[in-house]
C-alpha cells in the first residue's frame, strides 16, 4: 500500500459530547479509510504509486482525466488535516501567536468565528470551510467537494468538515450548531500554531 491511513491524534470518544464516538467510529474508521484504500486502487501500477499524497495531490489538481485520484487524495490529506485541526477542551478564543494574527486580519476573534462559520454554512452541498495563509495574510474560505488550498499553492491552517457525514449523526441538519461547537469547544489552536511556524 502506498498510501496509508494515520491513526486518529485521539480517542474516538474523547471530543464527545461535541462529537459523539459514532460519528468519528464512522467518519474516520469508515468514511477516511475509505478514501485510502480508493486511492490506493486507483494508483496502484502506476506511476503515481511511487509519490508522496502531496504529490499526487498537487500533479492530478489540474487534469480532468485524473479527477477520481484526486478527489481521493485530497479527502485523505484534508481528513488528517481535519482530526488535528480538533482537540478535546479545544475552541474558544486563539492563543498564542495566531492570537495577535487573528486580530489584525479579523478584527476580533469574535468577527473572526462569524466569519468562519459563515464560510461553513454557506458551502452549498459538500465541502470544507478554511482559515489559510495567502500571499502573507490570513483568509478564510470554502472549498467544494473534495477540493484543498494546499492544491492551489495556499497554506491552510485550520479546517472543519461540512460534509453531513461529518455531523449528520450528531446535529442531524443542523450544520449551524456544529459549526458553534467547533468554535467554541474543539478548535486546536497549538496546531494552527505549530503551521505558522
Ligand atoms: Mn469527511
Amino acid at each position: 500500500m502506498a498510501i496509508f491511513l494515520l491513526e486518529l491524534p485521539y480517542a474516538e470518544d474523547v471530543l464527545s459530547p461535541h462529537i459523539s464516538a459514532k460519528t468519528l467510529d464512522f467518519h474516520y474508521g469508515k468514511h477516511h479509510r475509505a478514501y485510502v484504500e480508493k486511492l490506493n486502487g486507483l494508483i496502484e501500477g502506476t506511476e503515481l504509486a511511487k509519490e508522496t499524497l502531496g504529490n499526487i495531490i498537487k500533479k492530478t489538481a489540474k487534469d480532468t482525466s485524473k479527477s477520481a485520484i484526486f478527489n481521493n487524495a485530497a479527502q485523505v490529506w484534508n481528513h488528517a488535516f481535519y482530526w488535528q485541526s480538533m482537540k478535546p477542551g479545544g475552541g474558544g478564543p486563539p492563543v498564542g501567536a495566531i492570537e495577535k494574527k487573528i486580530k489584525a486580519a479579523f478584527g476580533s476573534f469574535e468577527k473572526f468565528a462569524e466569519e468562519f462559520k459563515n464560510a461553513g454554512l454557506t458551502q452549498f452541498g459538500s465541502g470544507w470551510a478554511w482559515l489559510v495563509i495567502k500571499e502573507g495574510k490570513l483568509e478564510i474560505m470554502r472549498t467544494a467537494n473534495a477540493d484543498t488550498p494546499f492544491a492551489h499553492g495556499l497554506t491552510p491552517l485550520l479546517t472543519v468538515d461540512v460534509w453531513e457525514h461529518a455531523y449528520y449523526l450528531d446535529y442531524q441538519n443542523r450544520r449551524g450548531d456544529y459549526l458553534d461547537t467547533f468554535i467554541k469547544h474543539l478548535i486546536n489552536w497549538d496546531f494552527v500554531n505549530s503551521r505558522l511556524d
